[in-house]
């Protein structure tokens, strides 16, 4: 029920003591008290109040959910659009791929890593998103600055002694890695709901 008239949810104007002209300030919230100002608004000062006052009325703090808006449904505070409008356009954002070739992945809807387009179909997930692969190295730049940070003002690469030989060593290093990390790639996403209903046959039956 819409209880907006109720007089004690009106916003609070918070004029000066010692005005005589009640000049409103500033505008609080009529439940929480939480303060809005004038100030904050980009505008002139007759628009900036309407918007710090609409603000105290319709208070965020509050507030028990948002409205999605693209399809007007509640949604959770700290979000602009509902989980089912967040997911659509993640969707469309998103290319579909085939399956083929595609081992480690993320889960749609889940967000978890698996190892398998299989792993994720048997743990609900109709859709996932492909990877790319980062291999540990070392950031040459992020390591030039870590050398000079902390250092007079004067410091530069030139002071360093040998730093064509440690450039020469990061680069091998780098390139000797083998592991590191899988990323989400939210361009790429391939159908795996098939897998769940075709039979099984990548467990053997461990009695064999
Ligand atoms: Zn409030
Ligand atoms: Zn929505």
């Amino acid at each position: 029920m819409n209880e907006k008239s109720n007089l004690s949810q009106a916003p609070i104007v918070l004029v000066r003591f010692d005005d005589p002209e009640k000049k409103p300030l500033l505008y609080a919230c009529g439940k929480c008290g939480q303060i809005h100002s004038p100030r904050i608004y980009a505008c002139n000062d007759t628009l900036a109040h309407e918007a710090a006052r609409r603000a105290a009325e319709d208070c965020y703090t509050c507030r028990t959910h948002n409205t999605c808006q693209h399809c007007g449904a509640q949604c959770e505070k700290g979000w602009l659009a509902c989980d089912k409008c967040r997911r659509s356009s993640s969707f469309e954002k998103a290319k579909e791929v085939p399956l083929d070739g595609v081992e480690e992945c993320f889960g749609f809807d889940g967000g978890e890593f698996y190892r398998s387009p299989q792993d994720a179909a048997e743990d609900g997930e109709d859709w996932v998103y492909l990877c790319t692969f980062r291999h540990y190295s070392v950031d040459l730049e992020r390591l030039e600055q870590d050398i000079l940070d902390d250092h007079h003002d004067d410091a530069s690469i030139h002071d360093l002694k040998a730093f064509d030989a440690l450039v020469t060593a990061v680069k091998a290093f780098n390139e000797a890695q083998t592991s590191g990390s899988f990323d989400e790639d939210r361009t790429r996403r391939a159908r795996v709901s098939h897998l769940r209903d075709e039979e099984d046959h990548s467990h053997p039956d461990p009695r064999d």
